[in-house]
C-alpha cells in the first residue's frame, strides 16, 4: 500500500521492565499490515509528540510499578497532565485507547493505566476504544491479544469519524479495504491434515501476524504413548493445528568481539540516575534454626563511610549478579566459553527494520561478555512469546522447532501459560529442553530484560545503630521439577547466602580460602525512592504493625527508633504500639525473640504472636495466622484506626497475607461500625488514600 494512503496514529508506551514496550512494538508491527502507521514513542520523549495539538487517534500502553505507581518513564507525563490548572476541556480534541498492564496480586491493580485514563477523561479526552486492563497474575496475553485484535476495527471507526469531521473520504477507503482483507487471511487458514516438513517463511512485518503452515511430522513432538502435553511434547489439538504465530521480531543488535584489554563499566552505570554505594557486609546471622522450612538471614552493612541515609521503613536496592555456574553454562551453550573475558562492542544493526532501534540502556556499549551475562541480563526471566518466536530461527531440529512455534502461537496459549509462564521456565531450561536451539548473543541482548536490582526493607534504625543498615531475607529456593532438572536458589538471595557464608560459618571451609578472619565482602546498594511507609510524624499517634515472617523486618527498625526516641525524649508523649507477628514454629523461625525486650521496656505496648504450625493443647485453639489474631482485637483495631486516627502498617507476603489482613480489617470495620461491607471497604479505601493504612508487600 502506498504510504500516503496510510493513516497515522500516535502510539505511546510507558514501560518499567520492557513489557509495555514489547506490546507497543507488536502493535507497531501489526499496524502496517492494516494499512496504518503507528508513530511510536516512549511517553518520556515528550519533545517528540504533543498531545495538546494531536489530531490523530492516540493509543497508550502503560504498565504499573511499585504499589500502583506509573512507570518511571511516565512520571513527567503524569505530572504534566495532573496540573490542576488545566481546564476540563484541555484534551477535548483527543481520541484515545488505553491498555494498562498490572498484576492483580497487588492492591492497586493497573493503577498506572487507571491514573492516566482517569485524568485524560477529566480533561475531556474521549475513548475511541474501551480500556483494556491486562493482568500478569493470570497472563497478560488473555487481555492483550483480544485487545489488539479489536484495536484495528476501533481505529477504523475512529478514522471514519475523523473523516466525517474533516470532510475527507478517499484515503479512509483504503484503510477500510485493508481491514476487511484481514479476516480473509484468517479464513484461508483451513487446517490441513497433511503431514510434511515445515518451511518457515520469514521477513519482518508480514501481512498480519498470521503464518499459515502445514504440519511437521508430529511424531517428532509426540512420541507414541505420550498422551500428556509437556514443555517439549504437544498433543492434539495443538499438535495438529495450523498455527497463528507472531511475526518474527526484526533483529536490531550487532555485537563485535574485541580483545581482552580494558575495564568494565562501574556498576553504578547500570542504574538510571541515583548513586550506588559499595558497602561492606559486617555481620550475618541466621535467624532460623537448621531444621526450619525456610532459611532466614540478617545482614548488617556498614554505611558509616558513605552519605547513604535512610529512615526506618525505607527499602533499598541490592545490585546482584547472575549465578556464576549459569553464566558459564550459557557461555558453553552459546559456544563462547573461550570468549568470556573478551570485550564486546554492542551497536544497533545497520539497516534494521526495527523502528527507533536503540541499544538497550542496560547494556554497556563496551564491556566483557561475562559482564553482560553476569550483571546486565536477567537470565532467569520467563521468555516472552516474541523471544520464543526468535528462538525458532536458531533451532535446527524440526520437532523442536515446531514445539517452539506452538508455544508462541495463539493455539498453544494455554501450553505457554502452563509449561513456560507458570513453570517459571528460564532461557537455560529452554536450551536444555530444546538442545538444537543455539541462539546468538545478539538475540539474548535483544530479548532478555534488564537484570533488576532486588529491593529489601531496612530492618534497623540509624538512630539506634548509627552507621549501620540491617536487612532480613529468606533464601528463595526453587526445587527441581519436570521443567527444571536442577534445584536453584533465588538470584539475589542465593548469591548473598554464598557471599556471607564465611561470616555465617567462620569455622567451615567456605568461600574464605585465605584462612584467618572472615573476609569482608562488599555489595552495591542504592536508595529506593518514594516510600511512604514511615513512622507517624507525631509520636503520640498510636499505630498497629502486622508483619509475619520476614514482614517483621521494617518494624524492628520502627521499634529500635522508637526505643531511642523514648530514651532521648522522656518528656514526649508516645502513642500505644501494637505488633502482630506470625511464624510457623516457635522454636524454628521465631525470628526476633528480642521483641520481648521491646515489650518489657515499654517501646511495644502489645505483642501478639501466632504460630501456624505449632500444635496446641488449649481448649480454644489459638489463632494460626496474623489475620486471625487481628480479628480477636476488633475493638482495639477500630479504636486505634478510626477513633484515635492511628496508623496501620502491613508488611510481608502479598499473596497469602496482605489480602487476608485487609479482609479482616474490612470485616472488623463492618462489624464494629455497624455498616455494610461495601461501606467498610470505602472506609478502608479512604484510610489507604490518607496514607494511614500502609502496605509494604512483596511476593
Ligand atoms: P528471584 O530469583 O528473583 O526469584 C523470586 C521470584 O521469582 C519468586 O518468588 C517467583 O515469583 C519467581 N521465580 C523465579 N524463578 C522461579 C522458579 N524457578 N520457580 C518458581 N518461581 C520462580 N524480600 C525479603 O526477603 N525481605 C525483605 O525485606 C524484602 N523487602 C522488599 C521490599 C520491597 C519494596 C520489594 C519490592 C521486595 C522486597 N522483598 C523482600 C523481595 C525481594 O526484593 C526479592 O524479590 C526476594 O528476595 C527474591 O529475590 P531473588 O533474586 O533471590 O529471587
Amino acid at each position: 500500500m502506498c504510504c500516503d494512503l496510510k493513516r497515522r496514529f500516535l502510539l505511546l508506551y510507558a514501560t518499567q521492565k520492557g513489557q509495555a514496550k514489547a506490546i507497543a512494538e507488536e502493535i507497531w508491527q501489526e499496524a502496517g499490515a492494516h494499512g496504518l502507521e503507528a508513530d511510536m514513542h516512549c511517553m518520556s520523549e515528550m519533545d517528540k509528540y504533543n498531545l495538546e495539538t494531536e489530531k490523530d487517534p492516540v493509543v497508550i500502553v502503560i504498565s504499573t510499578t511499585g504499589t500502583g505507581d506509573p512507570p518511571d518513564t511516565a512520571r513527567k507525563f503524569v505530572k504534566k497532565i495532573q496540573d490542576t490548572t488545566l481546564p476540563s476541556d484541555h484534551f477535548a480534541h483527543l481520541q484515545y485507547g488505553l491498555l494498562g498492564l498490572g498484576d492483580s496480586e497487588y492492591t492497586f491493580f493497573c493503577n498506572g493505566g487507571k491514573t492516566v485514563d482517569r485524568r485524560l477523561q477529566e480533561l475531556g479526552a474521549q475513548h475511541f476504544y474501551d480500556t483494556g486492563l491486562a493482568d500478569d497474575c493470570v497472563g497478560l496475553e488473555l487481555v492483550v491479544d483480544p485487545w489488539i485484535d479489536g484495536l484495528w476495527l476501533a481505529l477504523k471507526e475512529a478514522f471514519l469519524l475523523q473523516k466525517e469531521k474533516e470532510g475527507m473520504s478517499s484515503d479512509v477507503d483504503a484503510v477500510s479495504s485493508s481491514l476487511s482483507a484481514t479476516p480473509h487471511v484468517v479464513h484461508e487458514l483451513n487446517l490441513s491434515s497433511e503431514v510434511q516438513n515445515l518451511k518457515l517463511e520469514d521477513g519482518g512485518v508480514r501481512n498480519s501476524d498470521i503464518l499459515t503452515q502445514k504440519l511437521v511430522d508430529i511424531n517428532l513432538v509426540t512420541s507414541a504413548g505420550d498422551t500428556e502435553p509437556s514443555l517439549v511434547h504437544s498433543v492434539p489439538p495443538v499438535s495438529q493445528s495450523a498455527l497463528n504465530i507472531p511475526a518474527l521480531p526484526p533483529e536490531y543488535i550487532e555485537v563485535q568481539f574485541q580483545d581482552t584489554h580494558g575495564e568494565n563499566p562501574h556498576l553504578s552505570s547500570l542504574i538510571s540516575g541515583g548513586t550506588t554505594f559499595e558497602v561492606p557486609v559486617t555481620k550475618a546471622v541466621q535467624l532460623t534454626s537448621e531444621d526450619a522450612i525456610k532459611t532466614t538471614l540478617l545482614l548488617e552493612l556498614d554505611i558509616a563511610d558513605t552519605v547513604f541515609d535512610y529512615q526506618p521503613g525505607d527499602a533499598f536496592c541490592v545490585i546482584c549478579p547472575n549465578n556464576v555456574d549459569e553464566v558459564e553454562e550459557l557461555l558453553q551453550i552459546l559456544g563462547l566459553s573461550e570468549k568470556g573475558e573478551y570485550f564486546v562492542c554492542v551497536k544497533v544493526k545497520q539497516g534494521t527494520k526495527k523502528k527507533g532501534a536503540t541499544r538497550p540502556q542496560h547494556i554497556p556499549e563496551r564491556s566483557t561478555l561475562k559482564f553482560i551475562l553476569t550483571w546486565c541480563l536477567e537470565l532467569r526471566a520467563v521468555p516472552k512469546k516474541a523471544f520464543l518466536r526468535a528462538l525458532v530461527e536458531c533451532t535446527s531440529d524440526a520437532g523442536e522447532k515446531r514445539r517452539l512455534q506452538e508455544l508462541c502461537s495463539r493455539q498453544g496459549a494455554s501450553d505457554y501459560t502452563r509449561f513456560i509462564r507458570e513453570s517459571n521456565v528460564c532461557l537455560l531450561d529452554l536450551l536444555h529442553a530444546f538442545p538444537s536451539c543455539k541462539p546468538s548473543l545478539n538475540l539474548l541482548i535483544e530479548h532478555l530484560p534488564k537484570l533488576q536490582a532486588r529491593s529489601y526493607s531496612v530492618s534497623s534504625s540509624n538512630l539506634y545503630q548509627p552507621g549501620k543498615l540491617c536487612f532480613v531475607f529468606n533464601i528463595v529456593e526453587f526445587p527441581a521439577c519436570p521443567t527444571r532438572a536442577v534445584s536453584r536458589k533465588g538470584v539475589c538471595t542465593g548469591w548473598l547466602a554464598e557471599l556471607v557464608a564465611s561470616l555465617l560459618y567462620p569455622n567451615k571451609n567456605t568461600l574464605d580460602t585465605k584462612g584467618g578472619s572472615p573476609s569482608t565482602e562488599k555489595i552495591s546498594i542504592f536508595a529506593r525512592p518514594n516510600n511512604t511507609f514511615h513512622l507517624p510524624a507525631d509520636p503520640s499517634v498510636p499505630f498497629m504493625m502486622v508483619g509475619p515472617g520476614t514482614g517483621i523486618s521494617p518494624f524492628i527498625g520502627f521499634l529500635q527508633h522508637r526505643q531511642k526516641l523514648r530514651e532521648e525524649h522522656t518528656d514526649w508523649e508516645f502513642g500505644e504500639t501494637w505488633l502482630f507477628f506470625g511464624c510457623r514454629q516457635q522454636h524454628r523461625d521465631y525470628l526476633f525473640k528480642q521483641l520481648k525486650c521491646f515489650l518489657e521496656n515499654g517501646t511495644l505496648t502489645h505483642l501478639k504472636v501466632c504460630f501456624s504450625r505449632d500444635s496446641s493443647t488449649a481448649e480454644v485453639a489459638p489463632p494460626k495466622y496474623v489475620q486471625d489474631a487481628i480479628r480477636l482485637y476488633a475493638k482495639e483495631v477500630t479504636r486505634v484506626l478510626l477513633k484515635e486516627r492511628g496508623y496501620f502498617y502491613v508488611c510481608g507476603d502479598k499473596k497469602h497475607m496482605a489480602d487476608g489482613v485487609s479482609d479482616a480489617v474490612v470485616d472488623i470495620i463492618s462489624m464494629e461500625m455497624a455498616v455494610d461491607k461495601l461501606e467498610a471497604m470505602k472506609i478502608l479505601a479512604m484510610l489507604r488514600e490518607a496514607k494511614r493504612y500502609l502496605q509494604d508487600v512483596w511476593s
